[in-house]
């Protein structure tokens, strides 16, 4: 007879399901057409780490303390939005030594997505950004390398460039400035997360009321004034959060495993 006790489980303890890296990876791979997508960001697994994967971390920056944190919460899977690998890596030494042996050593998978991610219509950065705030009718917009890696819209009544800045700032939280050098009445707008500055002369040219993106750029400035165009700035890091954010919901959705945004915010 068996008298050994039973296992006592917390009240909230939960069956973790797991899933195969390679599954995952193979699903990202396809959803995200990394294969296609022209990026100086080498995209798809990275690092490889542990073969069974039960948690995921989402990030931002692949970075060591996303890295510690994925750690202490149990994941063996890191998805970053900015990797370590960008147009190949020059040598295994420093910054990058510690991020690589940090990872290797505690089995952690590293999958990078920048541009994929950026201009996916469901689950990317640009497209949700859109949607949150109202955007309609989304064409692609944002052209890089013949590719286009963000969405303009209309918005269904004419907005005030403050009543956007402000869904923004309460969106995502990041720090939000504005240069207001358009019509008061905004009703057509383009979004590019991240540094997507190099894409404001592609809106004035198209006439657009509104450029949103991340990160500042002082070279704005008198280009947005002459152009006759609003620019909201909303982070680089904060504008990139919804992306591996509706990452991390759908390979729950898709595998089962639990996944947790690993929140490291840059000062940018
Ligand atoms: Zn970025």
């Amino acid at each position: 007879m068996n008298t050994r006790p039973r296992p006592v489980r917390p009240p909230h303890f939960k069956h973790r399901a797991t899933a195969s890296r390679d599954a995952i990876v193979s699903l990202l791979d396809k959803t995200l057409r990394t294969a296609e997508i022209t990026d100086r960001s080498v995209n798809g697994l990275q690092v490889e780490g542990a073969a069974d994967i039960s948690m995921v971390g989402l990030a931002v920056d692949a970075c060591l303390e996303a890295y510690e944190k994925a750690h202490g919460l149990g994941c063996q899977m890191v998805v970053a939005h900015h990797g370590i690998i960008w147009e190949g890596i020059k040598s295994v030494t420093g910054p990058v030594y510690r991020q690589i042996a940090f990872l290797v050593k505690n089995g952690i998978n590293l999958y990078a997505s920048h541009l994929p991610l950026d201009l996916h219509p469901a689950l990317g950065n640009n497209a949700r950004i859109a949607k949150a705030i109202g955007l309609r009718d989304l064409r692609p917009f944002g052209n890089y390398k013949g590719g286009n890696i963000g969405f303009e819209g209309a918005f269904s009544r004419a907005v005030t460039l403050k009543a956007v800045s402000d869904a923004i700032k309460k969106l995502y939280g990041g720090p939000v400035s504005s240069l207001p050098f358009g019509p008061q009445k905004i009703r057509r707008a383009a979004v590019i997360s991240g540094g997507g500055t190099a894409c404001l002369p592609e809106a004035i040219e198209k006439k657009i009321d509104l450029f949103i993106t991340g990160e500042p750029s002082h070279e704005n400035h008198h280009l947005a004034l002459e152009g006759k165009i609003n620019v909201v700035y909303g982070g680089h890091y904060h504008t990139e959060k919804p992306g591996v954010m509706a990452l991390g919901e759908f390979l729950s959705k898709k595998f089962g495993v639990e996944t947790v945004f690993l929140d490291v915010p840059t000062l940018v």
